[in-house]
């Protein structure tokens, strides 16, 4: 059974509070730009899959940003079929599952992308102030740099669950979405 199903209404707050960073850099610059470029609709379209918002829901929540920036007849016309076609209900009805971080890390993100893994897809000085934001303080910050100069990205981010968690997250980090239940399971307990 999913753990947590969210909804539009409580999305900006489990964004805050239980997306891994890779979800969570989308997330902004989703509502920064009202824009994200393939690879980014992707990784965050299937991750919010993933995390139990229903197809009407993404569809509202995409239209209401890319709206802003394209227009809302251009979103129905250009990006709305792709989102349908994720969740299996255009062409051959695959129903696509969200990525694992295995698959982020190894994407190759070029200029004016914003999806990949952050621990490894970010300049030293974007991560640490990008950590500092979500609340690592200075010595856990310590030590996820070093895990990250030593191309261990999962356990970067494994300990950035656990210092921003007050708790242990003993399995490791492997899925943007495990993340997030184990996050939602910590916080309503
Ligand atoms: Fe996302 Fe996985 Fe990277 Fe964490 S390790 S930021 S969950 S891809």
């Amino acid at each position: 059974k999913e753990f947590a199903e969210i909804s539009l209404k409580d999305i900006d707050r489990v964004a805050n509070s239980s997306f891994p960073l890779c979800m969570r850099h989308l997330f902004e610059k989703l509502r920064e730009d009202h824009h994200l470029r393939y690879g980014g609709r992707m990784q965050l379209g299937l991750f919010l899959k993933g995390v139990g918002l229903k197809l009407d829901d993404a569809l509202a929540f995409w239209k209401s940003e890319f709206s802003k920036k394209v227009g809302p007849e251009r979103f129905d016309k250009e990006y709305a079929y792709s989102i349908r076609h994720s969740f299996g209900k255009e062409g051959k009805r695959v129903d696509y599952t969200p990525y694992s971080c295995q698959k982020i890390i190894s994407s190759t993100p070029g200029v004016g992308d914003h999806h990949g893994c952050p621990y490894r897809h970010f300049s030293e000085d974007n991560l640490r102030a990008a950590l500092s934001k979500m609340g690592v303080n200075s010595r856990a910050m310590d030590d996820v740099m070093d895990k990250v100069r030593n191309r261990h990205y999962q356990l970067a981010c494994t300990l950035t669950f656990e210092a921003i968690h007050g708790s242990s997250c003993d399995a490791g980090i492997n899925h943007p979405n495990q993340y997030f239940i184990d996050s939602q399971k910590i916080l309503q307990s």
